[in-house]
């Protein structure tokens, strides 16, 4: 999506450890216009698919996940990261490694909230290696719910996350694909 990618080059400030800041317009300050063709853009890509309920973890999540709900007229579920392992049974749980923070944590949602029936649409910021949304996956399976598919703004394609979902026949949307990116060199898309 052209938008974010210019988005993402003029306000993007690429860090070292393989970072991509976004703070000025997706996860800290949040440019909700932007958010919003973005949230448009999901809806278009899915419109073929019934979704009745948005998945997402938190913090960053949240923001997109909510503006594009608001197009399938469905409401959000965030998952909540929890650092014990000791899980109550009224959660499904999944464990995930964080990228940005490099520790082990639980992923966990109320059994309440996801269940047989829903058709789930998972939601997400940024697609690295794959694990936050592995576990929100593995979270659908234990629900007993259906995964219609993902829909991330921003997937670093080279570090594979995204592909090896696609060879699980999972349909993964990314409204950004960085094919490489380097402090130095800068950022490039995949066509
Ligand atoms: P994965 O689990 O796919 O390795 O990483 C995805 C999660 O890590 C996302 O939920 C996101 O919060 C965070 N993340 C991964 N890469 C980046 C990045 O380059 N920039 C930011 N801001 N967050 C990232």
């Amino acid at each position: 999506m052209q938008l974010l990618e210019n988005r993402i080059i003029s306000d993007g400030v690429v860090k070292a450890g393989d970072v991509l800041k976004v703070d000025g317009f997706l996860n800290h300050q949040i440019d909700v216009s932007l958010l919003n063709k973005l949230g448009e853009e999901f809806k278009r890509l899915y419109s073929d698919c019934t979704v009745n309920k948005i998945l997402t973890v938190e913090a960053s999540g949240i923001g997109i996940a909510c503006i594009t709900a608001q197009f399938f007229n469905c409401n959000v579920v965030f998952a909540k990261k929890s650092k014990s392992s000791n899980i109550a049974d009224d959660v499904y749980s999944a464990p995930a490694y964080s990228f940005t923070h490099k520790n082990d944590y639980e992923m966990i949602v109320s059994k309440q909230f996801l269940g047989k029936g829903d058709k789930v649409l998972i939601i997400d910021d940024f697609l690295a290696k794959g694990s936050a949304l592995n576990a929100l996956i593995e979270i659908v399976s234990k629900a007993g719910a259906e995964l219609v598919g993902c829909g991330i703004a921003v997937e670093k394609q080279y570090q594979g996350g995204g592909d090896n979902l696609r060879k699980r026949g999972i349909r993964v949307e990314s409204l950004a694909k960085i094919k490489s990116m380097d402090e130095k060199k800068g950022i490039e898309f995949t066509d």
